[in-house]
């Protein structure tokens, strides 16, 4: 990567739009609960100043990431859009010139191999969050762009949405829900679809930092945990959480009422969970997927739905982002998604905007970025990215993005 101290940078970044009624004037706690460190020892993001109130929306475009008065004392150039799809986008527009690119999973910039040659000044690629599949990772290494991410900032968010929707789809909440809040009182129709958590077999497709922090979140429900992945975890662990490992996806899935899926979106994990995958589970299990939306197969999730070989399907992620209004997703049958919002809640924001900043001063001042957050260096897979993904793009098919409609 180069360095300049000595010129003016421009730093394009894309972000979802700001709350339709404006930006909040209070929200609804004064402060975020304070952390210490992460769960594996390593240290919250560590810039040398913020520049914002943590708990404030920072990842909206009047959020800015909290980013405008370090850049422009910095004298260089922040232009902020949430205008990302379709032909002629500002984002489009605004890349051509640009050093930098921020950009988060949840509104993501598809930066694929076509917007990278256009864009012959892009230094960087930094994700506000975690899982840089949005970026074609093969054209990064191919045009020498560093993709970064602020790695560990929002698995815990993550894992706590997963337990979240394990219950509520086991014990089948929407319906319960819905009754009440529409002023009945159908005790049959809200708990007939209503099971109990405990006694389960629950697996996790991937143990990294979300899946081993939802196992152990799960472990209190007196369910049996599995867990398969590329690499096995320390055996203390699989102790300590009665543990059972799966060499392979089917080995596990033929055992597991619930099968959470945690593993980042790369060539090997596209398309995983397709109707033959699918015909393996057991009998009425429930998916949640909180990873990517194309880790599993759109038409044989509704299909699996219909036939009620799964009982269920929750997750956040979708493709593309945002997903088409008619994306079928949306209206099949026994789920539970949100749009893409586990990784950004206001404790998490708080925690990605400091370590965009704090990547962005290492940047400037020439330091090197932490390993953990490296995705991309140099024309090769580093760090993280060197761990938990392989070369390759997964970005094919982004364009729809352009369908939804607000
Ligand atoms: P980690 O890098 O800690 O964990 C990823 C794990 O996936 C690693 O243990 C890795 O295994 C494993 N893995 C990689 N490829 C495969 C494969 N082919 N089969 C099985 N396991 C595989 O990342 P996080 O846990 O923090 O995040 C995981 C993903 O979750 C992100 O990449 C992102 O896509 C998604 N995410 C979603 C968010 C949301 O808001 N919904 C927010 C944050 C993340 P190993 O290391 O053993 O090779």
């Amino acid at each position: 990567a180069i360095f300049r101290k000595d010129r003016e940078m421009k730093i394009l970044c894309v972000l979802y739009d700001d709350p339709t009624d404006g930006m909040p004037n209070s929200y609804a706690l004064n402060s975020l609960p304070h952390i210490e460190k992460y769960a594996d020892g390593m240290s919250l993001p560590s810039p040398k100043s913020i520049d914002f109130n943590p708990g404030e929306l920072l990842g909206c475009v009047s959020g800015e990431l909290g980013l405008r008065k370090f850049l422009e004392d910095g004298g260089h150039t922040l232009v902020v859009t949430s205008n990302k799809d379709g032909d002629n986008s500002e984002a489009d527009r605004e890349i051509v010139d640009a050093d930098i690119v921020i950009s988060q999973p949840f509104w993501p910039y598809y930066l694929t191999r076509e917007k990278m040659e256009t864009a012959k000044n892009l230094k960087m690629a930094i994700t506000a969050g975690i899982g840089s599949d949005h970026v074609d990772l093969q054209a990064a290494m191919d045009h020498n762009i560093d993709v970064v991410e602020v790695t560990f900032c929002n698995s815990i968010s993550v894992s706590e949405h997963i337990v979240m929707m394990i219950l509520s789809m086991v014990r089948d909440y929407h319906t319960q829900h819905a009754i009440a809040k529409s002023g009945g009182w159908n005790i049959a129709d809200a708990v007939k679809r209503s099971y109990d958590v405990e006694g389960m077999q629950i697996g996790t497709v991937a143990a990294g930092r979300i899946g081993l922090a939802a196992l152990r979140r799960l472990k209190p429900f007196e369910v049996g945990l599995h867990y398969f992945d590329r690499h096995r975890l320390a055996p203390e662990v699989e102790k300590e959480l009665n543990l059972t490992f799966h060499e392979t996806v089917e080995s596990m899935v033929e055992v597991c009422d619930v099968v959470t899926i945690n593993c980042p979106l790369h060539p090997e994990t596209e398309n995983l969970f397709d109707t033959e995958m699918i015909s393996k589970m057991k009998k009425g299990a429930y998916i949640i997927n909180t990873a990517r939306g194309k880790i599993c197969n759109r038409e044989a999730i509704e299909e699996g739905l219909k036939t009620g070989q799964l009982s269920g399907y929750a997750g956040d992620v979708w493709f593309p982002q945002p997903a088409p209004n008619d994306h079928i997703w949306r209206t099949m049958p026994n789920h539970g998604m949100t749009p893409h919002t586990s990784g950004t809640s206001l404790s998490a924001q708080a925690r990605y905007a400091a370590g965009t900043r704090e990547i962005l001063e290492c940047f400037f001042d020439g330091t090197p970025i932490r390993d953990e957050y490296l995705i991309v260096q140099n024309g090769a897979l580093a760090g993280t990215g060197a761990h938990s993904y392989s070369k390759g793009s997964a970005t094919s098919g982004s364009e729809e993005a352009s369908q939804y409609k607000k």
